[in-house]
């Protein structure tokens, strides 16, 4: 089942410039990119964001860490793609990730671990609709004769 996801590339991503080599693995996958943006995260978005984790005493260390540069945030889509993305992600404690995932191979830190990913079809639904408004999302399809150029090449 075909279904979307949020990401978001974390400042340590953006400021190790990894992003590229992260978003290379989705794509590389077969996962499609919908949307995506760079923007500076505030309390109030952070505050619903990781409204799960208030009571942790990490709480406000990992709302400093999101604010510290901007992120990027992008949605996927792609057959089943909600569960994939987190097995490519790996667990959130980087130190304890297998190698081949995005945490494993970039990171050995619990809070500087890279990426976030939706962690259910509900939760992605939601977070999609937090950080993208619907006409922020494009809707295409991978096989097109015009960007492809296959309509010239047959003239
Ligand atoms: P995940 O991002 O894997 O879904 P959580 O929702 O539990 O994990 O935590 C959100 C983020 O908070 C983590 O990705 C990590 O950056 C940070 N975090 C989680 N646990 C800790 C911790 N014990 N100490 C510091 N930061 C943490």
């Amino acid at each position: 089942m075909r279904e979307r996801t949020l990401i978001i590339l974390k400042p340590d991503c953006v400021l190790r410039g990894l992003c590229g080599r992260v978003l290379q693995r989705f794509e590389a996958r077969g996962l499609k990119v919908i949307a995506m943006k760079m923007r500076r995260l505030d309390d109030g978005v952070l505050d619903e964001h990781y409204s799960h984790l208030k009571e942790k005493t990490f709480f406000g260390a990992i709302k400093e860490f999101m604010k510290s540069a901007p992120v990027v945030i992008a949605v996927l889509e792609g057959a089943e793609c909600v569960k994939l993305v987190r097995e490519m992600c790996g667990p959130t404690n980087a130190r304890n990730a297998p190698s081949g995932t995005i945490r494993g191979d970039f990171s050995t830190s619990m809070q500087c671990n890279l990426i976030h990913a939706s962690d259910s079809l509900e939760t992605a639904e939601k977070e999609i609709a937090r950080f993208f408004s619907k006409g922020e999302i494009c809707d295409y399809e991978r096989i097109n004769e015009v960007a492809l150029n296959t309509k010239e090449e047959r003239a």
